[in-house]
């Protein structure tokens, strides 16, 4: 299933699964992790959350502030997106 998304045109590109996360955004913009349908009630993307660091020039969660919100959306890890860029 083909679904469009928009990014930031500075965004970097998906890295491949595994790799570590560069905050693309991608997949937060196409669909929201558990924590964010918790907190949103929504389940499409983008998140509500999802927000574009100009400085750093990468997405970054503005949930995931405390230790507890980064271990839950597993930030610092892998990239764990399998989607496809065209
Ligand atoms: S986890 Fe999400 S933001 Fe991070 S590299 Fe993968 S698709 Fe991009
Ligand atoms: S809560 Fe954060 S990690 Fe989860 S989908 Fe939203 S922006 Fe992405």
């Amino acid at each position: 299933m083909d679904i469009t998304v928009t990014l930031h045109e500075q965004a970097p590109l998906k890295p491949r699964v595994g790799e570590s996360c560069n905050g693309c955004g991608l997949c937060c913009a196409v669909t929201l992790c558990p924590l964010g349908r918790l907190r949103f009630w929504q389940a499409k993307g983008p998140c509500p959350a999802l927000a574009w660091d100009q400085n750093a020039t990468r997405y970054v969660c503005t949930l995931a502030k405390g230790r507890w919100t980064r271990r839950w959306i597993a930030a610092g890890t892998g990239c764990d997106c399998s989607y496809q860029v065209d």
